[in-house]
């Protein structure tokens, strides 16, 4: 008698430059997780452009990201953006793990001012071919910015059970708890402490990152 096939699963991958990682990323990947039952989570940073990035940005950038999920077993660090050479396409990153993961089913978790621009990635029609898109509440942007209303109109979905039941092409309007932190708050000294992650704050300070 042959083994039944595993059955597929929900794999997150939550990108972003994570420069330094703060709570809006933290808190909102511990809801999406939660919130959609992921089987897995990944914090996927990515590289930055020359202008910005250096070796050492990239290492420091994923360590801080080590250290804010430390805590929380259900967030993973993935790597695979970080140990190509040179930026990637969100959608060559999301072949890959096709590949990676045959037959399991794809969540890419954006914030909602990424999603008022996401006519402008590259191939993001294919990208919408290969995942569902987890959008999270972010303050200062709504679901009527930029692309937002005629993405939602197109391939919105009205729950969870409905993107679910799709193996990809549905975008989700998530309802977490919004989070008012940016990484260019934090880089400009302009951050309160509540919303930075005392782990990454001491680790910041020990590396002499972003001198003002
Ligand atoms: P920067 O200020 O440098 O532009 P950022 O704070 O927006 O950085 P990124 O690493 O660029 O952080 O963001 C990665 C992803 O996380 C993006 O899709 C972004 O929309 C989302 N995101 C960032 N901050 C928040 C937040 N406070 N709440 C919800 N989503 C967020």
């Amino acid at each position: 008698m042959s083994t039944p096939a595993p059955s597929p699963k929900l794999r997150g991958f939550y990108g972003g430059t994570f420069d330094p990682i703060h709570q809006g990323h933290l808190q909102s990947a511990l809801f999406v997780q939660q919130y959609c039952q992921l089987d897995s989570l990944d914090l996927l940073p990515c590289h930055l452009p020359p202008h910005r990035d250096s070796p050492s940005s990239s290492l420091h950038r994923a360590e801080m990201v080590r250290l804010a999920i430390a805590p929380y077993p259900q967030l993973q660090l993935n790597l695979l953006e970080l140990s190509r050479h040179t930026p990637s396409y969100t959608v060559d990153t999301l072949e890959q793990l096709q590949q990676q993961y045959p037959g399991d089913t794809l969540c890419f978790v954006i914030g909602m001012d990424s999603l008022a621009y996401l006519t402008r990635w590259h191939r993001w029609g294919d990208i919408l071919k290969l995942c569902h898109l987890l959008v999270l509440a972010r303050p200062g942007y709504t679901s009527a910015d930029g692309d937002a209303p005629a993405l939602l109109q197109q391939f919105g979905a009205a729950s969870f059970a409905q993107l679910k039941r799709a193996g990809s092409g549905q975008i989700l309007l998530l309802p977490n708890p919004p989070v008012d932190a940016s990484a260019t708050a934090i880089r400009s000294g302009q951050a309160p402490a509540a919303l930075q992650i005392s782990a990454v704050q001491a680790y910041i300070r020990q590396h002499g990152l972003y001198p003002r």
